[in-house]
């Protein structure tokens, strides 16, 4: 039977290792989010941010912006923010709304309070190997292998997605730990073929059954990052359910298994952040 990769448990104790490191600071560290429009996912995700960044004392900022912000404004509000010398993350939550570009937008955040890890000097830093902030999702997956200790060294891992989000940078970092990486996308040929060579299977689709669960091989490590809201209010990630994913060595839940490991991890570049600026 498949171990199931329990994230919820596995960010409460990433969450609680960063305590004596907040305690240890002169000034709690201090996180802002900015929120344009009211995607209700959006707005989902920044609560469980916010509530999470509360709990652990940290000084939190939630910028909540009409969807219809003219993006000059949107851009002075990241340059105050890189400015604030009690700010050291900022993370502007994506999707934006279409008359913003999110490039630009996501390009004017200081890399170095850069928590999110999009910038594409954090991005390039990670292609060449040498990481500073790591997207945090990608980050939570690879918190996950190595927790339940699944091997990567030499091993056949295939990413399903290749976005800048998730599937670009978790290709670079299995890599980085010596596996073998296939990325596909929406071009594959034969995608089911390349899942069934895989010990290793992320997928980061955001479509229900992108993956079945018949292709997937018997011992591999499944991480499925999809939420995929159905008509009935449920939840579901990209990988179809089925029997054979019981042949599956581990396997991650939707929801409990990436989605908490994403708010840790973002924690967890704040603070590390912070010990950047306050402690050298
Ligand atoms: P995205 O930017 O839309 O990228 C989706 C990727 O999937 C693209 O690379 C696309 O290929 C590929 N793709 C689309 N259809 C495909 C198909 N039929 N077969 C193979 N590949 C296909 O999405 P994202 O931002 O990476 O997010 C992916 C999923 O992860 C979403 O469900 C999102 O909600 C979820 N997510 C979860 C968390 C979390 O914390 N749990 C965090 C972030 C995202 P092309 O490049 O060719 O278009």
């Amino acid at each position: 039977m498949a171990t199931s990769m329990n994230g919820r448990a596995l960010s409460r104790a990433r969450n609680q290792a960063l305590r004596p490191r907040i305690a240890a600071l002169p000034r709690p560290p201090g996180l802002a989010v900015v929120l344009v429009g009211e995607d209700p996912a959006s707005q989902v995700y920044v609560g469980r941010k916010a509530r999470v960044a509360g709990r652990l004392g940290l000084h939190h900022q939630q910028h909540d912006l009409p969807a219809d912000t003219p993006e000059v404004d949107l851009l002075a509000l990241i340059d105050g923010l890189n400015a604030d010398p009690a700010i050291d993350g900022i993370l502007v939550q994506v999707p934006l709304p279409a008359h913003l570009d999110r490039q630009r937008v996501l390009d004017r955040i200081d890399p170095a309070k850069d928590v999110d890890g999009f910038h594409p000097w954090n991005m390039g830093l990670l292609a060449q190997g040498r990481p500073r902030f790591v997207a945090c999702t990608p980050k939570g997956v690879m918190e996950l292998l190595a927790e339940y200790r699944v091997p990567l060294q030499g091993k056949r891992a295939v990413v399903v997605g290749r976005s800048t989000i998730v599937g670009r940078p978790v290709s670079l970092l299995l890599d980085a730990a010596n596996a073998t990486v296939t990325v596909c996308h929406s071009r594959t040929v034969d995608l089911e073929a390349r899942v069934r060579e895989a010990d290793i299977v992320v997928v980061a689709v955001g479509k229900p059954d992108a993956v079945l669960a018949a292709w997937i091989k018997p011992g591999a490590a499944v991480i499925d990052v999809g939420v995929n809201r159905l008509d009935d209010g449920s939840l579901v990630g990209d990988v179809g359910a089925g029997p054979e994913l019981e042949a599956a060595a581990w396997i991650t839940p939707v929801p409990g298994g990436v989605g908490p490991m994403t708010i840790a991890m973002l924690m967890a570049n704040t603070v590390e952040s912070a010990e950047g600026r306050l402690q050298g």
